[in-house]
């Protein structure tokens, strides 16, 4: 599998801010911030992309979506942020590791994650 940026940085072979760790995943700020609060959720298991995901992740998903909440309201917009998986390159996605995009204060511009 080829490797990325992201398994470089959960490996720790590239330092990071980490705002969260934990057996399973870390959070990191995004490099270029599409929103007020723009962070994101990365599991330490290396699946590519959300289809890549299988059975035996369904409870490794769910945790990711739990720490993105915790993540949401400890960086204040626990009340008004969205979720956000780019599936592929045709969505947009440009590092094949998966992670949760958390956009959070940003209904004022539409984040363009395509771009
Ligand atoms: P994708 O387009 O694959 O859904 O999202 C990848 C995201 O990772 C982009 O929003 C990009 O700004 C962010 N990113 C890429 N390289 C780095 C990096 O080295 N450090 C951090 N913190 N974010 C990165």
């Amino acid at each position: 599998m080829a490797d990325t940026i992201f398994g470089k940085i959960v490996r720790g072979e590239i330092p990071a801010d980490k705002l969260h760790e934990d057996e399973h995943c870390i959070a990191i700020r995004d490099i270029h911030p599409r929103a007020p609060v723009h962070l994101l959720v990365i599991p330490k298991k290396p699946i590519p992309r959300l289809v890549d995901a299988q059975p035996e992740d369904q409870a490794l998903l769910g945790h990711l979506m739990l720490v993105a909440r915790q993540l949401a309201e400890d960086h204040g917009v626990g009340n008004s942020f969205r979720l956000l998986v780019n599936n592929g390159e045709g969505a947009g996605q440009t590092v094949f590791h998966l992670h949760l995009h958390i956009l959070g204060n940003d209904k004022y511009s539409e984040a363009d994650m395509a771009g």
